[in-house]
């Protein structure tokens, strides 16, 4: 089944500078990337991206965690296309504690759990369909993938918007 499937490169890859080490294990799954970015993560989108854990303890670390406040304040956001995509990232990103995960992973390879408890697991990837979708809607606007992953249509702006001058 052909998918898509939203990938974050935490904070804690970019401060490492784990990005070429963590798209070259990426390229093994021979998916098409459609869309990528640099994103500073305001606290409104970190808060809808982990919506499901908010009654969570780790939930205000995780918050401080993806908005960057322990490393850097950025992530790269990127779509992945093609067959079986959600399984194909997820296989190589491994488990979500990063001592759990083979050790051969993205996760078991460079993350790690802080001594607060933190886990700092590098990467992040869509678990189904459902939040693929939510997400990458969350992430990407229409005209900034190169395919067609969702319905849409066209609204006349009304708010100002800030061009090249
Ligand atoms: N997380 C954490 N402690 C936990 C569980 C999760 O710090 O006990 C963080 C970790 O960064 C993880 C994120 O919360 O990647 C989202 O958790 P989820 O259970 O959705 O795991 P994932 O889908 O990222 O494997
Ligand atoms: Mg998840």
């Amino acid at each position: 089944m052909i998918q898509q499937t939203l990938i974050l490169i935490k904070p804690d890859g970019l401060k490492k500078s784990l990005t070429g080490n963590v798209l070259t294990r990426l390229s093994e799954t021979k998916l098409d990337i459609v869309a990528a970015s640099i994103v500073k993560v305001s606290r409104d989108l970190a808060e809808k991206h982990y919506m499901s854990l908010k009654d969570k303890p780790f939930f205000d670390d995780l918050l401080k965690y993806i908005m960057g406040e322990y490393h850097k304040k950025k992530v790269m956001a990127l779509v992945y296309w093609g067959e079986d995509a959600i399984q194909k990232v997820r296989a190589i990103c491994g488990s979500t504690n990063p001592e759990e995960a083979d050790p051969v992973s993205i996760r078991g390879s460079y993350g790690r759990i802080t001594t607060k408890g933190v886990y700092e697991n590098v990467i992040h990837a869509s678990a189904n369909e459902q939040d693929a979708e939510r997400e990458i809607k969350l992430w990407f606007q229409p005209d900034n993938i190169i395919v067609d992953l969702y319905p849409t249509k066209t609204v006349k702006e009304a708010t100002p918007r800030r061009v090249w001058a």
